[in-house]
């Protein structure tokens, strides 16, 4: 067996840091410790800090959606993901209505295969909900799907409370959970058709109808729905201030409720939006970048452990598929890049401005989404018997994040010109080395994760 020792390393795990060398052998971590007698090729990685692989929960590749699909399909996603030291996406395989949801797996797991560079697994979102679909449910578990999305807003996915409320109490025997894509679509849907019919009709326009009350409004809903069902749930990119203290005031009502937020509702505000259409229209995603206090709030959660995981929703589109939406704004693609960025600017703004600990972007970015989404400890920790995924972190050097240095096809990034310190040097996949110092060095190595039930 192919053995590999990394020499010299500061570990990052959930809870702390210390120096250890990590023994791989084929796909696994073999042994955690120091002064092994190993006849194992040796990698100095002294004055490197060694993070778990980073998961991200929340992407959609090769989606179509608004009369378009993604510029990032698995290959060109997971490549960017790769380069991010991304070693797991869990992606959403997505019910079209009419559609089965073996149907929707199938479509998705064809996606996928011999196309990614990083591990994936697929959430299951669900459009249509009758009984039919849920006697397929059992059929999910049995194929390692374990966690399933529900939309609140957009006419092709959203689901009636109702719906929900049955959804979340069949999942219940199996241990299943729902994450929820909460926004209030009556009143954005008429807020919208108001202001087109001012001839409101710029990307501005954008977050201006999607006020921060409607995803309160829908979390509580949501969360109500939760309570109601006696059911874990998820609240996904949480964005706002106002939404936060829902979730709070839920959790005092004992609701098992975990949330995820990500860097553009952390990093970015409207203000974006202020910006001719071109440059504007990227930052165009749902829910909309909020205000400077909702940055501010959720920050302040992350450091007081309130939220669960960080995640990207990337959604990728080019500045000509945003176009579709230049004398509407209503039909501007929803969506931006982000799986590449996450881990250079969660410790840029986030350990180095002291808004987070080298432990918690652990949590964030690897321990958590692993737990919460049933992968633990095969991912998410760096133990004996885990899989070798790794990601060899310079804590050191400043760079400037481009779009021309990353892989997304969408031909920009939201962050643009932003400051980073330290970064992604070398990534394993269960102990292969699959990009190191800028390049892609293996590709469409990744594989399919099944998953358990949620442990967080
Ligand atoms: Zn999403």
């Amino acid at each position: 067996m192919n053995k590999l020792l990394l020499k010299g390393g500061t570990l990052v795990s959930a809870r702390g840091t210390k120096r250890a060398d990590v023994l791989i052998s084929g796909e696994k971590i073999v042994a955690v410790g120091k002064r092994f007698s190993t006849d194992a090729r040796e990698l100095n990685v002294s004055g490197k800090l060694i993070f778990p692989g980073f998961i991200d929960a929340h992407t959609h590749f090769d989606l179509a959606v608004s009369g378009t699909v993604t510029a990032d399909d698995f290959d060109h996603g997971t490549k960017s993901a790769v380069a991010g030291g991304v070693t797991t996406v869990v992606d959403f395989a997505t019910q079209y209505q009419g559609e089965t949801l073996t149907e929707a797996l199938n479509n998705w797991h064809m996606k996928a295969f011999a196309n990614s560079s990083c591990d994936y697994a697929f959430h299951m979102a669900i459009s249509d909900w009758n009984e039919a679909i849920e006697n397929e449910l059992p059929a999910m578990f049995e194929q390692g799907v374990t966690s399933f999305k529900v939309y609140m807003i957009y006419d092709a996915m959203a689901l009636s409370d109702r719906a929900i409320f049955e959804l979340m109490t069949a999942l219940k025997p199996y241990g299943g959970i729902v994450g929820c894509h909460c926004e209030n679509a009556g009143i954005i849907g008429k807020l919208q058709e108001n202001a087109i019919a001012r001839g409101e009709t710029s990307h501005v326009y954008h977050a201006r109808t999607r006020p921060d009350y409607t995803e309160a409004e829908a979390v509580k809903r949501f969360l109500s729905i939760a309570r109601a069902a006696d059911a874990p749930c998820i609240v996904v990119h949480l964005s706002t201030k106002a939404g936060l203290e829902e979730i709070l005031r839920a959790r005092e009502d004992g609701v098992a409720v975990y949330a995820e937020t990500c860097p553009q509702y952390l990093l970015l505000d409207d203000s974006a939006y202020h910006a001719p259409f071109d440059v504007g229209a990227r930052f165009i995603c749902s829910p909309p970048l909020r205000k400077a206090k909702d940055n501010k709030a959720l920050w302040n959660a992350l450091k007081n452990g309130q939220l669960d995981t960080v995640s990207t929703d990337h959604c990728a589109f080019t500045s000509e598929q945003k176009r579709m939406g230049e004398r509407d704004f209503t039909k501007i693609p929803n969506g931006m890049p982000g799986v590449e960025t996450r881990a250079a600017l969660m410790y840029t703004y986030g350990v180095k401005l002291h808004r987070l600990t080298l432990p918690q972007m652990c949590a964030y970015l690897s321990e958590n989404p692993a737990r919460l989404y049933g992968m633990y400890p095969k991912k998410g920790v760096i133990k004996t018997g885990s899989d070798a995924d790794l990601v060899i972190f310079d804590p050191k050097g400043s760079d400037t994040i481009t779009a021309s240095r990353c892989h997304s096809r969408s031909g920009y990034t939201p962050f643009e010109g932003m400051q980073t310190i330290g970064g992604v040097k070398k990534v394993f996949l269960r102990g292969k080395l699959v990009y190191s110092d800028g390049e892609i060095v293996l590709e469409h190595s990744g594989h399919f994760v099944t998953r358990k039930k949620y442990s967080l």
